[in-house]
């Protein structure tokens, strides 16, 4: 039978980040087993690919501020191209929803998120497929960009491989064994392998995952979003935009191999599954670039995709050990956030795995216990999470 120190389900930018850094701190028998013939091949794969280190959740911003630094200098030898290409992001909009934005993007300063404020005119001036009848204004955030998952995803598995740890495909988990609440090892469709530790970076299929081990199934539910690239344009230079969202629209677009990319930001609860486009959301994406940025206006959509974001009640991702089941250790919910926090959300999750603490990150704000104790009432959430956010305002660190 093969066995492990660590096992990782899912090959995901989860598992593969995860498994980056655990082989940097010294854990190198690690087995990834990916049930696809390919890597990255559900959500990671699927992703929009941009470092938006503006957020609403204050957890995920933060976790996106700690990571920037590794996309702008990864260490050598980790990918032959650069990660991202800093191009910025502009958030666009109208009244109440472009209010708000604006206000989070002046406190963000603070945090270390520089920002620009354009008035209408300056906005199409610098980006004119936008209309200036539809805006109020621009935020332009100056050090964000387009991530290259490709290179992302690559990176960790190889440097992961380098170190000594192995990854195996087409090899489901079927099974996860426990002796009296301690697990010992998996079933996959391609054998047995004993471990006592397993990594749950399973993306949509985490509470299946929990079920498996009899671990009890957390606040997780996997959404649906679409994306549609339409045609090259050479009438129209767009390549060097940055990705630009529309906050009281609710969509964004950004240049994509000569074409656009754009997304109608939709948020459908699904099962776990190989998510298929809808026609009705590719049409509203359609639409969205037709009415409001009429000069991009779509003539043929060359390619559509939908992925699963996997989003905790909370808004929160969950990493660290089930309370219950020992060894059963979660690195999942990582929402629309995961490429942009990879690399600080995959080494707090090595750190927590190997030492049970972190002095990264405040770990009770990603425990999975946190849905145990009876902490999750609302107020309950929104007081723990603003102590978090007040503190951070008043010594803010880009670490
Ligand atoms: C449309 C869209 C746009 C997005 N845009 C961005 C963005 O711009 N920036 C950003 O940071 N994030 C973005 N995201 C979110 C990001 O893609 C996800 O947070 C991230 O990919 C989640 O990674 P994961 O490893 O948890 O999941 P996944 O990539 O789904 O990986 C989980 C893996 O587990 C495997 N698995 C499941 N069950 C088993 C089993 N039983 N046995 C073996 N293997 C198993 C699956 O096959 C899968 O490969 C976007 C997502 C979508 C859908």
């Amino acid at each position: 039978m093969k066995s492990a120190d660590v096992v990782i389900i899912g090959a995901g930018i989860a598992g593969a980040s995860m498994a980056y850094y655990l082989v940097q701190h010294g854990c190198k028998d690690v087995l990834i087993v990916e049930q696809e013939d390919t890597p990255g091949y559900h959500t990671s794969g699927r992703s929009a690919a941009v470092l938006s280190q503006l957020d609403v959740d204050e957890i995920f911003m933060k976790l996106s501020i700690m990571s920037a630094p590794f996309f702008y200098s990864p260490p050598d030898g980790f990918a032959d191209v650069p990660l991202i290409n800093p191009n910025g992001i502009l958030v666009v909009g109208q009244g109440a929803p472009f209010k708000f934005l604006r206000g989070v993007a002046r406190l963000s300063r603070r945090l270390g998120i520089a920002s620009q404020e354009w008035s209408p005119q300056e906005t199409v001036k610098k980006l004119p497929a936008l209309e200036e009848d539809f805006i109020d204004g621009g935020v332009f955030i100056t050090d964000d960009g387009a991530l290259d998952v490709h290179a992302l995803l690559w990176g960790f598995l190889n440097g992961a491989k380098r170190g000594g740890a192995r990854l195996e495909l087409n090899a489901k988990v079927e099974g996860i064994h426990t002796e009296g609440k301690r697990v010992c090892g998996v079933t996959t469709s391609v054998g047995e392998i004993a471990s006592e530790r397993v990594v749950n970076a399973a993306g949509a299929w985490a509470n299946s995952m929990a079920v498996l081990a009899g671990a009890r199934p957390l606040p997780l539910t996997p959404c649906r979003r679409h994306i549609i690239v339409t045609q090259p344009r050479d009438d129209f230079p767009i390549e060097d935009w940055p990705l630009t969202m529309d906050t009281s629209r609710h969509f964004y677009f950004k240049p994509e191999s000569g074409g656009v990319l754009a997304s109608p930001m939709d948020q459908e609860p699904m099962e776990p599954c190989d998510a298929h486009t809808d026609e009705m959301q590719v049409a509203k994406a359609a639409d969205f670039l037709t009415r409001f940025t009429p000069k991009i206006a779509p003539k043929t959509i060359t390619n559509q995709w939908a992925g699963l974001r996997t989003i905790a009640s909370d808004h929160a991702p969950i990493v660290g050990e089930d309370p219950e089941v020992k060894g059963f250790f979660w690195c999942a919910g990582q929402a629309g956030h995961g490429m942009e926090t990879a690399p600080a959300l995959g080494e707090i999750a090595a750190e927590l795995l190997l030492q049970a603490h972190t002095h990264r990150f405040p770990p009770e704000l990603i425990a999975p216990d946190r849905f145990h104790k009876g902490g999750l009432s609302w107020p309950a959430i929104v007081a723990r999470r603003t102590a978090f956010f007040l503190k951070w305002l008043a010594s803010p660190t880009r670490v």
